[in-house]
């Protein structure tokens, strides 16, 4: 029995929130007890009824208009008598509907429309039923979960014991769930469990409930463990894994629960929507509700990069591998530039001049952040308080031009802060000593004016002349965004911190987890600058077929609720992005962990050397450690050292998630030693060995604190799971990326002193980290809200494209669409004749052979109307005698390749865009201003681009379908070349 006393740091809101939820744990609990008197079978009549009920809200099922048309009597019958036994049901709650359907194609036709006429309205039909038998389907599923108590269930090929009978607090969860709330449960909580009653609940409408885990392996092994759950009760269940074929992937998302990971789902989204070339080949078949496992890992640790289907580009440009030679030279130039800066340090320092002194430190920082010299000096407090004085005095608005000057004194100057670097004037001279403009961008709107104004042009010259000045931007451009990638390759990118090589590939660590990332790419040409460093191939640069941003594929859904261990220090996210709101639920049994105070070092050396004597205590007593760590690097360097101690132990860094979740489920043995990457084995379970809870239980260990706030609770929230006892503490270092870059140098020093003396004071220590998580928590929040604002533009774009392609799969009239289509076009392309003041009776009588005398008597506003209808009517005068379900599928792919390769198209463009509107944003502009505003041009020349490509496809298609006719062909017209 759980006590209502809820601590105060909830707050008063979710207090009110958990009142509420109070009374539905109380009927539950009833119900169920009665449940248990019942036979196992009344659990599967009541599922059976509530599918039943809530059947009546499903999509019409019926077959498409050309079927329907080409039917005998005998089918339009029943037809229309499935329609209207439908309709029985649902009249009750929507008398719109009509009560007698005749067995026509018209009549059926009429029903279908007066069905998706109410349609819209299920949703609000379906949720008020589902909070309705809430209460008793949680009970069912509560009692299904006791019924299976001593039977086993295989997971991940082991025969595992079911013990499990939902407490009251995973009550409390699943209905916070069905809310749509983020439930925030601790670690070992049992939130696999909790899930299974939303899901259930939701599972009944038929729709599909989809379960986002964040790998494979835990898609399986929970998809099997409660998938005994869901089977005894009737439900089907698959899981989505990695290499799985479309038919299978059909088949799993036919289920009525599917569980997979996040890029499986958008990946799938993606293929669905921006490949698949007939409605048999898509594998989805809605998005109605997602509850997302580790939330915060996916919607926030997961949401930097986008979902990206790419292949190779048409042409492969590397100028890449051209201009690394030159950029290698440079940042050697630059670091013995830097070495003479850091000996001026010195001097300056010995001959008593501190400003100077100060401003060599401070071009170090500019030129080289990570040079080992300067990191060294920052260790001392006297050349911080200095180096963050100098800093200041440069800020200030009188310094503004002398900062400048500074910068100059540097071929480039690296922002650790904002990850780039820019090349500076004396760079310029070093790469291209003969043509130092080679690395600067023309003056575009001077030259255009100027050409414009040149009276000694022709309208051809000045075209040709427009269309070089394009050419030399385009191209200096790209030079300009390489260098600057290559520079942030060397300066800012090092090799085992944020990317491994292996294979000869190059593959990006996840900062905040340690995971390696296979198959995510470094967008903007980063990931080849970084191939290129490494020497190792360049993946050919690539296209875009489709792309989407986490946040936004998740936005798809009609319903979205998560849990995790950690999310309320992002709450506010949550909330903006993804109108989530986060209600912390009290834990079954009370916390014991022991949070010890932080343990501050100058140097990293010397923390963990510390760590060490630290594990090295528990261990000779037998308590289990627990070790997090940053990097995969920082992995490897205690690994070394604890080999030296002799102290045996396991490394993990979520390569392999299953043999990592057996080792990390040992991690609470006696005697264990583990070393991990902060969220190696998230999501298993750390069970206290026999005789370790007196031992004090698991011991965490942090090596360093995170960037994020979150996932420091994620590595305390290992241990004193489900009232075990556990400690957790964190070591720091001075040194540490986070002091480095984000701590207050001034107060760190102060620290210091203190530490000399005996001691750091803890809570000083404690604010002072806070400080810097909070503010790189804020960075972090920013760059994510500004991929998003981003994407909203193109999610805005890619709905309208998806929805047209998807009326192209999926229409029943895919020629009257067609010929629609070429109507538009040819009425938009009039209209620009017209624009230009040429004929558009001669073009179109040259154009389309069209009789135009009659048109000459036409009034100027009648005049493009009758053109278009009459090219449409000459279309379809030339197809006339050829069954329209011959022509259906070239027809179709007509269409879907104009919108394909126009898409493709405007997804370069507007990546070139969004590179540009960066470039721009030197000036005052508001750089995300600039690409809505232009985005709106370039959608509407996309679509007009695909109309007219689309067109001239159907042209060919008719042309060809004349020329089989001529040659006395009669199969009908096979695959028809497209215009490419
Ligand atoms: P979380 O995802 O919240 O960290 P898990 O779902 O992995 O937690 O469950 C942690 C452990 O708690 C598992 O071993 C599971 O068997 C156990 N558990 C969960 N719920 C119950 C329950 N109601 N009764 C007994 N054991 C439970
Ligand atoms: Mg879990």
């Amino acid at each position: 029995m759980i006590t209502w006393s809820i601590p105060s740091i909830f707050g008063s809101k979710n207090e009110r929130e958990l009142h509420r939820i109070r009374p539905i744990v109380g009927r539950i609990n009833d119900i169920e007890a009665k449940l248990q008197s019942e036979p196992s079978e009344k659990l599967r009549e009541l599922t059976d009824k509530w599918r039943e009920h809530l059947a009546r809200y499903h999509p019409l099922d019926l077959a498409p208009k050309s079927a329907i048309d080409r039917m005998d009597e005998a089918g339009l019958k029943q037809c229309a008598e499935s329609l209207q036994t439908r309709f029985s049901i649902l009249r009750k709650e929507f008398a719109s509907l009509p009560a007698e359907i005749a067995a026509t194609p018209e009549a059926i036709e009429q029903a279908k429309a007066a069905f998706h006429h109410i349609e819209d309205r299920f949703a609000k039909a379906r949720a008020k039923y589902l909070l309705q038998i809430l209460p008793e389907a949680y009970a069912v599923v509560k009692n299904a979960a006791r019924r299976l108590c001593g039977s086993e269930v295989l997971v991940s090929g082991q025969p595992l014991k079911w013990d499990m009978v939902h407490f009251d607090v995973q009550l409390i969860g699943g209905i916070a769930l069905h809310r749509g709330l983020i439930a925030e449960m601790q670690t070992g909580e049992g939130k696999t469990l909790v899930a299974t009653l939303p899901v259930y609940l939701n599972a009944l409408t038929g729709l599909g409930v989809h379960v986002v885990t964040v790998n494979d392996y835990l898609a399986r092994r929970d998809s099997e463990w409660m998938g005994a759950l869901y089977q005894s009760l009737g439900l089907s269940v698959g899981c989505l894994q990695n290499q799985m074929p479309p038919a299978e992937r059909r088949r799993t998302y036919a289920c009525d629960i599917t569980y997979g990971t996040n890029s499986e789902f958008g990946f799938d989204y993606l293929r669905d929507n921006g490949m698949a070339q007939s409605h048999a080949e898509q594998v989805q078949r809605g998005h109605y509700l997602a509850i997302l496992d580790e939330v915060d890992s996916i919607l926030i640790d997961d949401a930097r990069t986008p979902l990206i289907i790419s292949g190779p580009a048409e042409q492969s440009a590397q100028p890449l591998l051209a201009l690394k030679p030159g950029v290698e030279k440079l940042v050697k130039r630059q670091t013995a530039l830097c070495n003479q800066l850091a000996a001026e340090v010195e001097q300056q320092l010995k001959a008593g001049d501190e400003a100077a002194a100060g401003l060599a430190l401070l071009k170090l920082k500019l030129g080289q952040p990570r040079h080992r010299r300067f990191l060294r000096f920052l260790e001392s407090p006297e050349l911080r308080r200095l180096l963050e004085k100098t800093e200041l005095r440069y800020q200030r608005q009188s310094f503004q031009r002398n900062i400048h000057g500074v910068k100059e004194e540097l071929y480039f100057c690296v922002d650790e802060k904002r990850r780039d670097a820019d090349l500076m004037e004396k760079g310029r001279l070093f790469l291209a000593p003969e043509e130092p403009d080679t690395f600067t961008l023309p003056d575009i709107a001077g030259r255009l004016a100027a050409i414009d104004a040149d009276p000694a042009l022709s309208r051809d010259q000045r075209a040709a002349a427009r269309q070089t000045l394009h050419e030399e931007h385009g191209d200096r451009a790209a030079a300009i965004h390489g260098i600057s990638q290559l520079l942030a390759a060397y300066c800012l990118h090092e090799r085992d911190v944020h990317y491994v090589v292996r294979g000869g590939k190059v593959t990006i660590i996840d900062e905040s987890t340690g995971r390696e990332m296979p198959g995510r790419r470094w967008s903007d040409g980063l990931h080849q600058a970084v191939e290129a460093k490494e020497g190792v191939e360049i993946e050919e640069e690539t296209k875009t077929y489709a792309s989407i941003t986490i946040q936004n594929y998740f936005r798809l859904y009609e319903k979205l609720a998560g849990m995790t261990g950690t999310a309320e220090t992002a709450a506010a996210e949550f909330h903006d992005i993804y109108r989530l709101d986060v209600l912390p639920i009290p834990t079954h049994a009370p916390n014991l962990r022991i949070d010890r105070n932080d343990q501050l070092f100058k140097t990293r050396r010397d923390k963990y050397q510390a760590v060490i004597r630290s594990i090295d205590a528990a261990h000779q007593i037998g308590q289990p450690v627990l070790v997090g760590t940053a990097s995969v690097e920082a992995s490897e360097t205690l690994s070394r050292m604890l080999k030296l101690a002799r102290i045996p132990h396991a490394v993990l860094n979520a390569k392999h998630h299953e043999q990592e979740a057996g080792i990390i489920a040992r991690a609470g043995e006696r005697g264990a030693v583990t070393v991990s990457t902060n969220m190696a084995g998230r999501g298993t379970d750390i069970k206290l060995g026999e005789g370790v809870a007196e031992l004090g239980g698991l011991l965490v260990i942090g090596t360093e604190r995170h960037a994020s706030r979150r996932v420091d609770r994620q590595l305390r929230g290992r241990c004193s799971r489900q009232g075990d006892p556990g400690a957790s503490q964190f070591f720091i270092s001075l040194e540490d990326d986070l002091m480095r870059t984000h701590g207050d140098p001034a107060q760190m020093a102060a620290l210091i002193e203190q530490a000399k003396r005996g001691g750091a004071k803890a809570p000083s220590l404690g604010k002072l980290v806070e400080a810097a998580q909070t503010q790189l928590e804020q960075r972090d929040a920013k760059g994510r809200k500004q991929v998003l604002d981003f994407d909203d533009v193109m999610n805005l774009q890619r709905e309208i494209v998806y929805d047209f392609r998807s009326d192209v799969l999926t229409t029943e009239g895919i020629h009257g669409l067609a010929l629609q289509t070429i109507e538009e076009s040819v009425a938009r392309s009039a209209h620009a004749i017209v624009a230009d003041g040429d004929s558009v009776i001669e073009w179109a009588g040259d154009t389309f052979l069209l009789e135009t005398d009659e048109l000459s008597g036409l009034a100027p506003q009648e005049l493009i109307p009758e053109i278009s209808r009459r090219v449409r009517r000459s279309h379809e005068q030339r197809l006339a005698d050829v069954p329209p379900e011959f022509l259906e599928a070239d027809e179709r792919r007509a269409l879907l390749f104009a919108i394909d390769h126009g898409w493709q198209e405007h997804l370069a463009d507007m990546e070139e865009l969004r590179e540009g509107v960066f470039l721009r944003s030197q000036g005052q502009k508001d750089p995300l201003v600039e690409y809505k505003n232009e985005a709106f041009g370039y959608f509407n020349a996309l679509m007009d681009r695909i109309k007219n490509e689309a067109s001239l496809n159907l042209f060919h298609l008719a042309a060809s379908v004349e020329a089989m006719r001529a040659s006395k062909q009669v199969t009908p017209p096979s695959a028809t070349r497209m215009r490419s």
